[in-house]
């Protein structure tokens, strides 16, 4: 039988797409890797995965012990499946900003959430950065996952989704491009992507306009898990052969094309991911091999991405929900 003995069995092996509508002839094959198909709904169950069993292992996270880590989204989910499954419990910690809806998302998966007011200084006690310190310190048996600089992350992804890309593509990728955020997707697979094939697959990041990747100075920008406004140790800077920006509106755009055009509804760095692969397919042409990752699904984004008066009050919007119709709406 084909029986999971726990959905954390089920975290990886996610398929790969072709994309067809979007990509203009005459570019390269564009295959995307939907990573929303991991149970806990993005990419980020994998590095939640490694991340404890690495912890156990060095016996930083003890039998019953509590994952603090501040995190709002992706890997509060990842984390909270595998603590779930192991015994452990959780507390993150994230800023007023973050919407009811995330919140209640880890709530939903047994996890205690600490919200912060964003309108203090980082110094002040009761900022995002000290409050999580705090309940490093205070908490019996907590550990603080850390993600931007444990090398977990990018292992993870060294040990898995680079053999998968390498393995579904029969070893014929030829470039592979991923949206950049602690950096831990791009360093991991494309160490592996580059030792196996000998350094011919080349590694593109994509990076929000602003963000220190792509030579910003940390602007602002509405993208959401993509982008720096410091140079986190979970990224090597040798692995990307280079770094496309990509603008708010282009990815936004971009995404919500992915889920009316291709079938699939993802988040704003899947958008912002394709934008760059694109350019790269189109640059390259028919022989090239192009594989992005899509990070997460487009479920946390309805009132944003998928929201027209969203979008307009950003300037972003280009084509209405509803404008590919005739029919007067009733
Ligand atoms: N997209 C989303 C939605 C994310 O949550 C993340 C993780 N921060 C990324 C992209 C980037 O992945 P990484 O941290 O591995 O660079």
């Amino acid at each position: 039988m084909r029986i999971a003995n726990h959905v954390v069995d089920l975290v990886g092996g996610t398929p790969l797409v072709k994309l067809s509508s979007v990509v203009p002839a005459g570019s390269a094959l564009v295959a995307a890797k939907i990573e929303y198909l991991n149970p806990g709904g993005s990419s980020k169950d994998r590095i939640a995965v490694k991340m404890v069993d690495e912890a156990e292992a060095s016996g930083a996270l003890k039998p019953g012990g509590v994952i603090v880590e501040p995190t709002s989204g992706n890997t509060g989910v990842g984390l909270a499946l595998v603590a779930q499954q192991r015994g452990y419990s959780c507390i993150f910690v994230c800023p007023d900003k973050v919407s009811e809806d995330k919140r209640n998302t880890l709530r939903a998966y047994g996890a205690e959430v600490v919200v912060c007011p964003t309108a203090v200084p980082p110094e002040h006690p009761d900022s995002y950065y000290n409050v999580s310190d705090r309940l490093v310190r205070e908490t019996p048996n907590a550990w603080k996952p850390d993600q931007y600089s444990n090398p977990a992350g990018p292992a993870s992804h060294y040990e898995t989704t680079g053999p998968e890309i390498w393995a579904d593509t029969d070893g014929t990728v030829t470039h592979f491009v991923a949206g950049v955020g602690t950096g831990g997707t791009i360093t991991g697979t494309g160490r592996y992507l580059k030792e196996v094939s000998g350094g011919r697959v080349k590694i593109i990041g994509a990076d929000p306009e602003g963000s220190v990747y792509s030579g910003g100075t940390g602007r602002p920008y509405l993208v959401e898990g993509v982008g720096e406004d410091f140079w986190p140790s979970a990224y090597d800077p040798e692995i990307a052969d280079e770094i496309i920006a990509v603008s708010d509106a282009d990815a936004f755009e971009m995404t919500r094309r992915l889920a009316r055009e291709e079938g699939l509804l993802v988040g704003g760095s899947c958008g912002m991911a394709v934008v760059a692969a694109l350019e790269v397919a189109e640059r390259e042409g028919p022989d090239a091999v192009v594989v992005v990752l899509l990070p997460d699904g487009g479920r946390g984004y309805l009132s944003k991405i998928f929201n027209d008066d969203w979008m307009s009050s950003y300037g972003f919007l280009r084509e209405p929900l509803d404008g590919h119709t005739d029919r007067p709406s009733v």
